[in-house]
């Protein structure tokens, strides 16, 4: 072997250094168990940086060697430095403790779903935790979301309060223990624990339980049809029986969320099995340590309230991830929806006060405990796609597990999208997304926004040298890194601001989240975002990469007829896109489609366009899904964002693929971004950019709708012409640029039945593809875009 042959470290004994997610995740303990098996000496610690080892031994370059490879699963390791130190005299191999250090880049890990060993003890009546819902260990339980700064130790964490008992003390120290140094360790002597109180405001009584009897209070609630709630892991959740039609419908008038699907949580895989369809890459998702909400394809007659999931044809399941979640449901209900403890829009409340305050509407009782929650952090949710998991919504279990760069980038901050908001900052290869934020339209998710920013600069010790932000100058988001909002974002004030176009965004995150810079062909499909000409994108073939873009194609336009309201009301597209098939006859060439519409609504719609005013136009491909859901009668008004094009694809007949028609054509190059400081780029620019009209399909779908052809026909022939057009833009880019790799980025592919056909069609004609599997598609990752971008910028 190599070692023998010429000895690396003559004196056997060494310095490492390990970085990365090496704190909380029973690191030390791998490594105290390793040395020893190594029969190495020397000692172990946390530091600011991460974890420093003293080794010495004969077998010192066999430890460092699989130091990496036998990892436990949660371990992430950045970086391992090694440094020879002169031989000294440790006899034994000691876990020393940690040391605050100047210089912090200690990553804190996410929160981990109950390991099966402390299940099993949960379970055991014999055990000294039976039934203790704060169970943890080395291997599971609450981080994140109990953290206030690094190192990750436990007066650093909201268990700061809670002093260990005698037992819980000795499993802390024992190194052979497996809650040696599991910060939230405790038991029912020392540790949280629970307290029940009736909502006296609806039910005039006063009960306040502790322990096990607020358990059983809140169980008994649940049964009786009642909504509790929870105090969880990263905020609180509403719970009702999801078997309870009563009760949902309750939960969903009181909590004034009318359409949104509900999550639920059951007790076990094989209850996940009789609820809904569940491959083997979805089972082992819902049963992974993340253990997010996964999208999946619902049995008929589950038995679930129809008020749960209303019209989808999918239901979002979770499987507990808490101690107290498991106890939950051994209760008499086997299915509780868990959604979040918010009033509609507003972030999800983690508060004691704040959540008797705020949800006294809509509670009949609350399950609270008194471990404090640091960091709001909701359900991540996920769906499988072409067979790999993609994040809806990264949250819980995620978060903040960075995404690795290619290469140690300038540190910054990017604040993100206006929709579905996280914000992002980097720091050497490590690019962390924050939880998610919500809608940056208030507020109340801006001081949620400066919360997280804040925490994440602290517990990452980031210090930023740029502020990217997206391009429209309206966004809270671009208002408050220019400092027009509050005096937050003013101690940034000396940092360069860099404007990042939305589009270009989603292309650079697709790229990032892939370890490639490589330009490549972006095809983007989304809601809206800023163009560099002032005009509303989102059906777009954008060449580029992190350095720079050139708007190679687009959807061909519509108006907006009324601005903003078109996207929330889709027949107004519709109406649009009749008007651009025919400006006379209009909404006269589908008279059973104007039916549905009052004389009023229609002029106004005229009017807008007739007179331009407020009838922005828009290559977005969000709207043209809107048109059609309206034109198929699917959906005339949308209660919440996407809610038309998931009507449509929950439509259609996954069998048919015959597209109807499209036009190409070509226009001249507008809104181009100079790319003459990106020498790395392929080809240059061309004089003209292809235009990509469904119109033709507009015009064949009105006409089967009128011949009585199934919307499911008509929807999955949408769907595939989306499809083939797109490919089509995709050939000619490619013959133009000799570029052979296609992204795939923006909301529209969270809908499985376009992006799954996309990757088909482009895998046949022999692309490679890049998609997201570790930020959203959606306006969740635009962040992560940004962050890249303003790294290229910096770099000059
Ligand atoms: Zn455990
Ligand atoms: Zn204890
Ligand atoms: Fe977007």
């Amino acid at each position: 072997m190599m070692d023998s042959f010429e000895r690396k470290y003559p004196s056997n004994r060494i310095r490492i250094t390990v970085t990365g997610i090496v704190q909380g995740v029973g690191f030390r303990p791998y490594i105290y168990r390793l040395a020893t098996e190594c029969g190495v000496t020397g000692s172990v610690r946390n530091d600011g940086r991460g974890v420093e080892i003293d080794a010495q031994g004969a077998r010192v370059e066999e430890f460092v060697r699989r130091i990496p490879l036998e990892a436990p699963p949660l371990v992430l390791i950045t970086d391992l430095v090694t440094e020879e130190l002169e031989s000294g005299n440790a006899d034994s191999f000691t876990i020393i403790p940690s040391r605050g250090s100047a210089v912090s880049s200690a990553m804190i890990p996410a929160d981990v779903a109950t390991c099966d060993d402390c299940l099993h003890e949960l379970l055991d009546a014999s055990d000294r935790r039976h039934r203790y819902p704060f169970i943890n260990c080395t291997n599971c339980g609450p981080r994140y979301t109990i953290t206030q700064s690094i190192p990750y130790d436990r007066p650093s964490t909201s268990m700061n309060r809670f002093a260990m008992c005698e037992d819980c003390a000795r499993e802390y120290h024992d190194p052979g223990n497996r809650r040696f140094h599991a910060q939230p360790n405790a038991c029912p002597v020392c540790g949280p624990r629970l307290l029940w109180r009736r909502n006296a405001q609806l039910h005039g009584e006063d009960v306040d339980l502790e322990g096990d009897p607020a358990l059983h209070a809140a169980l008994h609630d649940l049964r009786e049809g009642r909504i509790v709630a929870v105090r969880g892991l990263g905020g609180y959740h509403l719970a009702a029986d999801a078997r309870n039609e009563r009760a949902v419908h309750l939960l969903r008038v009181r909590k004034q969320r009318y359409e949104k699907p509900l999550v639920v949580m059951v007790r076990n895989l094989d209850a996940a099995r009789r609820l809904c369809h569940v491959s083997e890459t979805e089972a082992a998702l819902l049963s992974s340590a993340q253990r997010p909400a996964v999208i999946l394809r619902q049995r008929t007659d589950n038995g679930i309230a129809p008020s749960v999931s209303l019209e989808n044809p999918t239901l979002g399941l979770m499987l507990p991830y808490t101690p107290l979640h498991h106890l939950l449901m051994l209760g008499d209900c086997d299915a509780l929806v868990m959604t979040s403890g918010n009033v509609s829009e507003e972030s999800i409340c983690i508060d004691i006060d704040d959540a008797e305050l705020r949800l006294e509407q809509i509670a009949d009782g609350f399950l609270h405990h008194d471990r404090d929650i640091l960091q709001r952090c909701d359900d991540s949710v996920l769906r499988v796609i072409a067979g790999v998991p993609r994040p809806v919504r990264r949250a819980r279990g995620y978060v903040p597990r960075p995404v690795l760069l290619r290469a140690e980038l300038p540190s910054v901050i990017a604040v993100g999208a206006e929709l579905k908001n996280t914000l992002c900052v980097s720091k050497g290869r490590a690019a962390f997304l924050s939880q998610h934020i919500g809608d940056l339209e208030s507020f109340e998710t801006l001081r949620f926004f400066e919360e997280t920013l804040d925490h994440l600069l602290r517990i990452f010790d980031v210090h930023p040298q740029a502020l990217a932000h997206d391009l429209h100058p309206e966004y809270l988001g671009t208002q408050w890194a220019n400092g027009q909002l509050g005096d937050a974002s003013l101690r940034f004030a000396d940092l360069p601001r860099i404007a990042v176009q939305h589009h270009h965004a989603h292309l650079a995150a697709c790229l990032a989240e892939n370890g490639t810079d490589e330009p490549a062909i972006g095809v983007i499909l989304d809601g809206t975002g800023y163009g560099t000409d002032g005009s509303i994108w989102g059906g777009e073939f954008l060449v580029g990469n992190s350095a720079g873009f050139w708007r190679a194609g687009h959807f061909a336009q519509l108006a907006m007829p009324g601005g903003e309201r078109a996207a929330r009301e889709p027949w107004r597209m519709a109406y649009a896109a009749m008007r651009a098939l025919n400006s006379i006859e209009a909404a006269r060439i589908f008279p059973e489609w104007l039916a549905r519409r009052s004389a009023e609504e229609i002029a106004a719609a005229e009017f807008a366009m007739e007179s331009g005013t407020n009838a922005p136009r828009t290559s977005s491909c969000g709207r043209l899904f809107d048109a059609v859901a309206s034109l198929t009668g699917l959906c005339d008004i949308a209660h919440f964002e996407a809610q038309a094009a998931i009507r449509l694809e929950f439509a259609a007949d996954e069998s048919v693929r015959q597209p109807y028609g499209f036009e190409l054509r070509a226009e001249a190059q507008q809104g181009m971004m100079s790319l003459t400081e990106n020498p790395g780029m392929a080809g240059m620019p061309a004089a003209t950019s292809i235009v990509l009209s469904f119109l033709p399909a507009i015009q064949e779908i009105i006409k089967d709708m009128r011949i009585g052809k199934s919307v499911a026909e008509i929807s999955a022939r949408f769907h595939a012409t989306i499809i083939e057009g797109c490919a089509a833009v995709v050939d000619r880019i490619a013959m133009e640029t000799g570029i052979r790799t296609v992204a795939l980025s923006g909301g529209s592919f969270q809908n499985a039945l376009l992006l799954q056909g996309l990757i088909e069609a482009l895998h046949k004609r022999k692309y490679a593809v890049l998609t997201h599997s570790q930020v959203p598609t959606n306006d969740g990752g635009v962040s992560l875009g940004q962050a890249v971008i303003a790294h290229a910028k910096l770099r000059g």
